[in-house]
């Protein structure tokens, strides 16, 4: 595959540039356009023989819409086609706080959690960092709005792609790209110990969110098969772990489906576990109504038991928010266009 230009780091971009016969200082430039999300033909200070040279040796794999949703309020869910023909999907978000995407990490998903359509056809591949950053800018492109805010919380496992995964924050975050915080970035596992671990290591702070989904091994283990290989006990473990390296504290989310894991008595259990698993620490939980996927028979509870399960955790001590539901009118689950599609 020829050279990747848009998952380069600054100073690896200048390295390449050099290597191609063009003066150093050029690199900056390209750099600024590429995340900028334009194309080639755009760069108005690139000479056109370097154009050329970087189409015929280089490789920009971005992203292109193949349709779109848009939702009543405001809402785009956007499905992807790659330089390969694979789907991928994102959706973009207008929230009070700024505009979010949520990114895809891979084509499919091999976690096989019970809940969600991206996994039904287990995973085709990794994204590249520029398949990741391209979703981005292709949203912004398409809405002629700034993105602020991104999650990385789409179709796919994060720290299943751990090094392109790191390398798309870094350049989402450095000083001549989209320069975006760390704070306005969020990572989203479905409890990948190691990853975990490791993530603690790379001085990155973003938000940290664990997908915990149940409130007991048993039941985990029905709905997500990760627990087999790394149970509760050791997710908290390592969820502390982390808390007391970074000192930030890791939110939880937890999948609502009804019949499953949403009576109050599951809400006791949580509780339980999370103040025995992370005493000393700040314990947040996000509540997400789960979207009824028809492949798998889940469905959604009554607003009524989500408020029950709420108070029992508050009684206990237990921060929780319910997540707002964006796109309701719209196929928000994750997976599902691209599933449709292939
Ligand atoms: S919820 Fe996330 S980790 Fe689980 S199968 Fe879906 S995409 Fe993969």
């Amino acid at each position: 595959m020829r050279p990747d230009i848009l998952s380069m780091y600054e100073e690896e971009l200048a390295e390449y540039i050099v290597s191609i016969g063009e003066e150093r200082y050029r690199a900056k430039q390209l750099y600024k356009w590429l995340h900028a999300g334009y194309p080639l033909a755009f760069m108005s200070n690139i000479p056109k023989k370097m154009k050329e040279k970087l189409v015929e040796r280089a490789l920009i794999p971005s992203v292109t819409v193949e349709t779109k949703q848009v939702s009543s309020d405001g809402t785009i869910k956007y499905l992807f086609r790659c330089y390969d023909d694979e789907y991928i999907e994102s959706v973009f978000m207008r929230h009070d706080y700024g505009n979010t995407v949520c990114v895809s990490s891979q084509v499919g998903c091999r976690m096989g959690c019970k809940f969600c359509a991206s996994t039904i056809n287990g995973r085709k591949r990794n994204l590249f960092a520029s398949e990741m950053l391209s979703q981005i800018y292709e949203a912004q492109n398409d809405t002629g709005e700034k993105v602020s805010n991104v999650v990385i919380m789409g179709m796919g496992e994060p720290f299943d792609n751990y090094d392109n995964v790191v390398r798309f924050i870094r350049l989402l975050n450095s000083e001549s790209g989209m320069n975006l915080s760390c704070r306005r970035i969020s990572l989203s596992t479905c409890g990948i110990v190691p990853g975990i671990q490791r993530f603690a290591d790379e001085g990155l702070p973003v938000t940290l969110s664990v997908s915990l989904h149940a409130p007991d091994d048993d039941k985990r283990n029905a709905i997500m098969p990760v627990n087999k290989k790394y149970c509760i006990a050791e997710l908290l473990a390592a969820c502390r772990g982390y808390y007391e390296k970074t000192g930030r504290r890791i939110s939880f989310e937890y999948a609502l489906i009804d019949g499953n894991n949403n009576s109050p008595e599951d809400a006791q259990a949580l509780a339980d576990l999370l103040k025995k698993g992370l005493s000393d620490t700040v314990i947040h939980v996000n509540l997400i109504p789960v979207n009824d996927v028809a492949e798998r028979g889940f469905k959604r509870g009554s607003k009524a038991k989500t408020e029950k399960f709420v108070s029992v955790l508050e009684r206990n001590g237990v921060n929780a928010t319910v997540r707002k539901r964006m796109g309701a009118d719209i196929d928000a689950a994750c997976g599902q266009l691209r599933a449709r599609k292939i």
